[in-house]
């Protein structure tokens, strides 16, 4: 079961003292986001706004709503990363799942080894840090070496982003696989994608494991076969997103001027989210470019090829007749 680290919410409230406050994070967790604001209400008899928008990621804290309705702070939950604050207003709030892995690790680690997999290193996204460690007892109990990848920039060991693998990339070389704690196929076939080794999904809930490298290639086909469909293109639309950490307006202005030097004519978009419906209302552009979140591009469906950043720098390549090797084998897809 998921729990929002609520102690940290009612101990930054009764030290801060705010006349009101606001709290995002995933749809998932929003049933007990709203509880949340309800004990908060009772409490302390200030307004708790629940913003009801997406909160994908810290990447996506909601921080124009939270100041739109006034809060004096933000508490941004089930987005943990190795930093507790941002500025004055954002508090990162944990939400860990106590899910056990013991079933599934151990049935994992016996499959492996027939398997001829020795060396693993295990990932997962926020909610199973907490796990970790269990789960590296259990593989090392069953004679496997385990490397736990270090963190960087926002990333604790072991932890990945959709578009950020730095803990993986980093020690792929000692690795024979890579083991995901998590039902996120989004995140394990990313770090499937960014190293190219085998890497499996460990999911607590159904008591599964499974290799993810089939969806893994997909997507990177789909992604190589987009860049390819663009380079006809003579009109290309640039799309920055305002999404706070998604917001890349000097790498949007970089790629015009670059397509431009190439003879493409090119507008700016400015959106908020990114879906096909919104890019249908524009006319006379065969070709987008966004560069928010690389995963809208790889994972979502568009009528039109929609770029992200490795996919744009790649194309950029071909059109000037460069070569293009591995452009989503790196640490970061931006
Ligand atoms: S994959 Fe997208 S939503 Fe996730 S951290 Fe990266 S930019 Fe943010």
């Amino acid at each position: 079961m998921i729990s929002i680290d609520e102690e940290t919410i009612f101990s930054v409230i009764a030290t801060k003292n705010p006349r009101s406050v606001a709290l995002s994070g995933p749809d998932a967790l929003m049933h007990k986001i709203q509880r949340s604001a309800e004990k908060i209400a009772e409490l302390y008899h200030i307004p708790a706004y629940i913003i009801g928008d997406n909160s994908w990621g810290s990447c996506d804290l909601n921080t124009h709503a939270a100041e739109v309705v006034g809060a004096d702070i933000l508490f941004n939950i089930g987005h943990t990363i190795s930093m507790k604050t941002f500025g004055d207003k954002v508090v990162m709030i944990d939400a860990y799942d106590d899910i056990s892995f013991e079933n599934i690790a151990t049935k994992c680690a016996l499959e492996l080894k027939r398997q001829n997999i020795h060396n693993i290193s295990l990932v997962t996204s926020s909610q199973h840090l907490c796990a970790i460690d269990r789960v590296k007892e259990i593989f090392e109990e069953q004679g496997y070496n385990v490397v736990i990848g270090r963190g960087k920039g926002q990333l604790n060991e072991a932890q990945v982003f959709g578009c950020e693998f730095y803990p993986a990339y980093d020690v792929q070389k000692s690795v024979d696989a890579y083991i995901f704690l998590g039902q996120s196929v989004f995140h394990s076939a990313g770090i499937a994608i960014a190293t190219q080794k085998p890497t499996f999904m460990l999911d607590p809930y159904f008591e599964e494991f499974s290799d993810v490298s089939d969806i893994a290639s997909k997507l990177q086909k789909k992604a190589i076969l987009s860049v390819y469909k663009s380079l006809d293109a003579s009109s290309i639309g640039i799309i920055i997103g305002i999404k706070e950490g998604q917001f890349a307006h000097l790498k949007a202005l970089n790629l015009k001027k670059t397509f431009e030097n190439l003879g493409k004519s090119v507008q700016l978009i400015v959106m908020n989210e990114i879906t096909d419906e919104r890019i249908r209302i524009f006319t006379g552009i065969d070709v987008f470019v966004q560069v928010a979140c690389p995963r809208i591009s790889t994972d979502n469906h568009f009528h039109k090829p929609m770029l992200s950043v490795p996919q744009a720098l790649s194309l950029i390549k071909l059109l000037k007749k460069e070569p293009v090797e591995n452009f989503m084998q790196i640490t970061h897809w931006l």
